[in-house]
């Protein structure tokens, strides 16, 4: 097994330089995080966006773009964390707090297997009346029932809770979170999602993040995961309070753990990762924020109607980020109080960006579920390889707004407009379904009316005890 080594820098050349772009294509330069932020603040959109393609090309091929089809079961809404930017989130004694029984989320897994999916993503909040044997029964059933579908489950914030809520024995966070992991891992958990990324930045973090882990330990329980063999995805929710410097230095935190892992527990160099025999990150998925029914939501735009004197100053998350995460909230009185919404250009220039200076993960998705699918159907020409999910359900991402659902013959459709093939696959990234030809579930649509994007899954508070309704939601 070749050791594994990223490739190397090259600080003194500007980031818009053809020849270091052209290096970074084909794996033999890394991004300094001076480029990267370079290129997300000054370089030309199309070139951006055109450079992340060539590296896309040259990890991915120019002719197959995938998507998985999952589910995203939320088996509880009760949350001891009080995140601004979540509409999902209840105290146990709210009248629409729920949590799923167990035949409640059986049935959700034979619906989507009649389908064909091959996946569920399972999270919910931080519910402190579950118990340790609660999950491990539920997992071993699930293995039992339906051995061919893929556990994809408990992003770290729920793993950091488990580690307060269930008391294992440990001298540290990573002896304590092995042992509960290794236990879910046994009944069956196969892979941890990244959800609770968010911005890693402290100051930020703490603003957005009440009572959610930081970000050592978000960092931390994919670690150990990894150290299991496990593999895991990274997200990052931007396009509120932060800086451009912090989605940078979040970046930056994600691609020296993943170098961490490819070192420690095998890869065979940085370009096939998805290849690697250890633990490690498969994928990085980019979304930004969702205002709707949420507290960060209800925050000023910056610059806002009579701030009109204001335009040109700079944006308080831009006067605090530091490009190494030590900006401080006081370095600026409003800091926290303006949001800067993201738009489809800086979604595509955030995505083109993950593609091209995390050169160490494999896959970077497409969040149409939040951009809208035209918006990520242009995302595959900036650097992602992979449309997520044909999803029947997500509940926390569409409590805070997002409406947008695509059946499997739309999403095919989506990703031929775009000029790739697409296929279908699995939580590894193999491709389980090439569909070339005319038996493709886009080629048999006869009516194209009836294949529009709309809620494919839809939910009433009653079904589940109560909670908000049911929509849809991106894929971590
Ligand atoms: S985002 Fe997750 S951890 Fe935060 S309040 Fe909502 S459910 Fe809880």
């Amino acid at each position: 097994m070749t050791i594994y080594a990223p490739p190397p820098e090259f600080p003194q050349h500007d980031a818009t330089d053809p020849g270091l772009l052209g290096a970074i294509a084909r794996g033999e330069a890394r991004l300094t995080t001076g480029q990267a932020l370079e290129l997300l603040t000054k370089a030309p959109i199309h070139a951006l966006g055109r450079a992340a393609d060539a590296r896309c090309r040259e990890v991915h091929g120019d002719s197959v773009r995938t998507y998985v089809i999952d589910r995203n079961i939320n088996y509880t809404n009760v949350c001891t964390a009080r995140c601004t930017f979540c509409a999902f989130y209840r105290t146990a004694d709210a009248p629409d707090a729920y949590t799923l029984e167990y035949e409640q989320l059986f049935e959700k897994i034979e619906q989507l297997s009649a389908i064909g999916g091959t996946q569920i993503l399972m999270q919910g909040g931080m519910n402190p009346d579950l118990s340790l044997d609660w999950y491990l029964d539920l997992l071993n059933e699930i293995r039992q029932r339906y051995p061919h579908i893929h556990v994809h489950a408990f992003s770290p914030p729920e793993f950091i809770e488990f580690v307060h809520f269930f008391n294992p024995p440990g001298k540290n966070l990573e002896e304590k979170c092995r042992w509960v992991m290794v236990r879910l891992k046994d009944a069956g958990l196969h892979s941890i999602p990244g959800g609770g990324g968010e911005i890693f930045a402290p100051s930020v973090r703490s603003k957005i993040g009440m009572g959610k882990c930081d970000a050592e330990a978000w960092l931390t329980v994919m670690y150990v995961a990894h150290s299991l063999g496990m593999h895991t995805s990274a997200t990052m929710m931007f396009g509120h309070i932060e800086g451009l410097a912090d989605r940078v230095h979040h970046m930056s935190l994600v691609r020296a753990w993943q170098d961490k892992a490819l070192r420690d527990f095998g890869a065979n160099n940085s370009n096939d990762a998805g290849a690697a025999p250890g633990g490690h990150y498969t994928a990085f998925i980019a979304w930004p924020f969702q205002p709707e029914n949420t507290p960060l939501g209800r925050l000023k735009e910056w610059p806002s109607e009579g701030d009109t004197e204001r335009f040109g100053e700079t944006f308080p998350g831009d006067a605090v980020a530091k490009l190494d995460g030590s900006g401080t909230k006081g370095m600026h009185p409003e800091f926290g109080r303006r949001l800067r919404r993201a738009g489809a250009t800086q979604y595509l220039r955030t995505q083109a960006l993950s593609r091209l200076f995390l050169d160490n993960i494999y896959s970077i998705g497409s969040s149409w579920v939040t951009m809208g699918p035209h918006i990520g159907q242009v995302a595959l020409q900036f650097g992602a390889n992979d449309m997520g999910s044909v999803m029947m359900e997500e509940n926390v991402v569409s409590a805070a707004g997002t409406t947008y659902c695509l059946d499997e013959a739309v999403l095919c459709r989506l990703i031929r407009d775009a000029g790739f093939t697409p296929a279908q696959r699995n939580n590894t990234y193999d491709v389980i379904r090439l569909h070339a030809d005319e038996t493709a579930p886009d080629k048999r649509v006869i009516d194209w009316s009836e294949h529009r994007a709309k809620r494919l899954h839809h939910e009433r508070a009653t079904e589940v005890k109560g909670t908000a309704e049911l929509t849809v939601g991106a894929t971590t």
